[in-house]
């Protein structure tokens, strides 16, 4: 038995949004709802899944402002999990202002990521790990039975996140992408919060940022 993976690319800003399902459980998790995650509330609903929760990789607006229609979606509304580093970027919208968009007054999370090394989803594990520097709550789901890490936006395909915005700090980007990202299997695939895909291996080789 192992977890299924559904990639939705969805929004202006092109993000990567998740379905994380569990076919023995019938469970789901959803993660970075972006913009028009009806989408994914859909799918779930199509496969008889139950969202049991929304993780954030981190508090930027493009990877949760979806929530609201994903609930509307579902009619329910799952409980979300960040870490409380990040809490106060949410609890400002973001940055959304900064972009130019406008963002509804979200539910709080109610699960803190920093106290969590993993995450139990039926047999499978989610493992989760702090990675500061986009911003200070960043966190990175890997999924050792999928061989895969969802990497939101600390690392992308050739490319490395953004630390100009408020609480990024490009030392501690370095750290988390050396000790953490790197630490993982060579053969490791990356889905970062934008663009396509990657994998440990190939950003070793051929990452110009690093
Ligand atoms: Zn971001
Ligand atoms: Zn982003």
């Amino acid at each position: 038995m192992t977890l299924l993976l559904k990639h939705f690319i969805l929004g202006s800003l092109q993000n990567n949004t998740f379905l994380l399902a569990n076919e023995a459980t019938r469970e789901a998790l959803v993660v970075d709802p972006a913009e028009g995650s009806a989408l994914v509330a859909d799918e779930a609903t199509r496969n008889g899944w139950k969202v049991t929760a929304v993780l954030l990789t981190h508090a930027h607006f493009d990877h949760f402002i979806g929530f609201p229609s994903l609930c509307t979606a579902l009619s329910y509304q799952p409980p979300i999990y960040l870490h409380e580093s990040d809490l106060p970027l949410y609890v400002n919208g973001g940055g959304a202002r900064q972009f130019g968009f406008t963002i509804p007054t979200m539910p709080l999370p109610t699960q803190d990521l920093s106290s969590k090394s993993a995450l139990n989803t039926g047999e499978e594990i989610i493992q989760v790990f702090h990675t500061p520097g986009h911003s200070p709550g960043h966190v990175i789901f890997y999924l050792p039975s999928l061989a895969t890490a969802l990497v939101g936006d600390v690392i992308f395909y050739r490319g490395i996140g953004r630390t100009d915005l408020p609480g990024g700090d490009y030392d501690q980007l370095l750290g988390s992408i050396k000790n953490v990202v790197f630490k993982l299997p060579d053969q490791t695939i990356l889905f970062p919060g934008h663009g396509p895909e990657t994998s440990v291996a190939s950003e070793q080789k051929e990452n110009p940022f690093l």
